[in-house]
């Protein structure tokens, strides 16, 4: 049993004299400064907050009749109430030099899939609904002739995220069985995506062949049993191993795979339609290149260098996509009205190659010339001077950005950045750099740089809202308290 609580408010306390009493609740809601939260926020939230200040002033025991006089207090509600009701999930400035930052929400969205999200999202769509027919309709249908067209595949799906494409895909076309893939495939992507733990989790045995650095065809066809359903490549999209190294050519793969009457299947990881080469890229391995060197199921990514929004694409023969689709699995992972919408507008962009790195946010900011970057650090770098030259020193220098999310690791694009290095070297400049960070990051849009070599980096690559950049630099040297 609990003991009796103590009455509220002792009547006889020592201390009553000394110690103000709050005003009730229902004065401080009839305050003209409380009708006006009310007005703007809703009488509950006010409430709450009201409480919950009352409580704070309480617990510090306070002795300061001015602390509870309305609309002081009302204007501690005020800004508890503002901070409250700023949305937690805040546009940034990506300045990290990644393009495709996974912790930045990767592939930033052209106005197109953007607008195409919103509309379904507002409203009714026809996301499972046949027009022409007028009845019961496949989400997928939505983007299947559009895969089609782009990527030569004879059917697609969509999930989640290419985690779940991966999953899926093993789970319907080897549960209990064996997956064959080479040693050096076995890849950790980040945020706990193993190869060999998806395999376990979709219920298939791996059955790893060759070594880590070299693998022949003669181990994969060693490694065909009764109980073997599936070779797998995974794209080793993070990492590179370099030297003395052999990896069976994908169009072996598939013709060992189809001489035993198995499929062949390849995770691109972050793929791709066009070859980036032709703008002085990196070649990364097209979808279409997958498929015509022998791929029955290709997986990859919707946000990678796709472009688009967070999905996991699976192409391929349309019989094992229709067996894809008919496993249960595939309705727990499948995407939303929104995220169809922003795929298809664009997988639109994508037909009309010739303006692709103009409509294609992704590519824009992957082909930016380094010379327009330059001179748009060149146009900002007095700016910043003047926000923070007390106390950095702001230089324009060349820097190379990263492609991201586990694409093409090795490769860098030549950029530029302002760099903002401590006047003070040595003690305290760590701690300079860790303010100057917080600073950028209490902004209303907040900035996220590099920290490296003792300065704060700030690539400007993907910096395309200059004037909004600009406009809150104009108040950054005055840090909040
Ligand atoms: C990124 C990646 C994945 C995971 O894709 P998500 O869309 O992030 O789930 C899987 N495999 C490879 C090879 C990848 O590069």
């Amino acid at each position: 049993m609990n003991p009796p609580a103590p009455p509220r408010e002792p009547v006889d306390d020592a201390n009553t004299a000394t110690r103000p009493r709050p005003p009730s609740v229902d004065r401080l809601l009839a305050h003209p400064d409380a009708i006006d939260l009310q007005q703007r926020h809703g009488r509950q939230p006010v409430l709450l907050a009201l409480r919950a200040r009352l409580d704070e002033l309480r617990a510090r025991d306070t002795r300061d009749p001015s602390d509870f006089e309305p609309p002081r207090l009302l204007a501690g509600v005020r800004s508890r109430l503002e901070r409250d009701a700023a949305p937690r999930l805040q546009r940034v400035f990506n300045l990290t030099g990644t393009v495709l930052h996974t912790n930045l929400g990767r592939a930033p969205l052209p106005a197109e899939a953007v607008n195409a999200a919103a509309l379904a999202a507002a409203g009714s769509c026809n996301l499972e609904f046949d027009l022409g027919r007028g009845r019961r309709g496949d989400r997928d249908d939505l983007i299947n002739d559009l895969i089609r067209e782009l990527t030569g595949a004879e059917a697609a799906t969509v999930v989640n995220n290419n985690a779940a494409a991966v999953l899926l895909a093993l789970n319907t076309l080897a549960l209990r069985k064996e997956v064959v893939i080479s040693r050096g495939e076995l890849v950790e992507i980040g945020g706990a995506f193993r190869i060999p733990e998806v395999m376990s989790r979709a219920g298939c045995r791996l059955v790893e062949v060759g070594a880590t650095n070299r693998t022949h065809a003669r181990d994969f066809e060693a490694a065909i049993g009764p109980r073997t359903r599936l070779f797998m490549k995974a794209h080793t999209s993070n990492y590179a191993i370099e030297g003395f190294t052999a990896a069976v050519a994908e169009n072996t793969l598939a013709r060992i795979a189809h001489d035993h009457g198995l499929p062949f299947m390849i995770d691109l990881g972050s793929g791709t339609f066009v070859d980036l080469a032709q703008w002085g890229l990196p070649h990364e391995p097209t979808v279409q290149e997958a498929l015509r060197n022998g791929a029955d199921v290709v997986t990859f990514s919707g946000d990678k260098l796709l472009g688009g929004p967070q999905a996991g694409l699976i192409v391929g023969r349309a019989d094992l996509i229709a067996r894809i689709k008919k496993n249960p699995l595939k309705r727990a992972l499948r995407v939303d009205k929104m995220t169809l919408a922003a795929l298809e507008a664009v997988l639109r962009i994508y037909r009309d190659p010739d303006r692709l790195t103009q409509r294609l946010t992704t590519l824009r900011l992957l082909t930016r010339p380094q010379a327009e970057i330059q001179v748009l650090a060149k146009r900002l770098q007095p700016l910043l001077a003047t926000a923070f030259g007390e106390r950095f020193t702001v230089t324009l220098q060349a820097c190379a950005s990263q492609i991201g999310s586990g694409a093409l690791p090795v490769d860098r694009l030549p950029s530029a950045a302002l760099v903002l290095r401590p006047h003070r070297s040595g003690r305290g400049s760590g701690t300079a750099l860790k303010r100057l960070e917080r600073e950028l990051r209490d902004l209303p849009s907040p900035v996220i740089g590099r920290v490296h070599d003792g300065a704060l980096w700030l690539d400007l690559r993907c910096l395309e809202d200059e004037t909004g950049f600009a406009a809150q630099l104009a108040g950054a040297e005055a840090p909040r308290p």
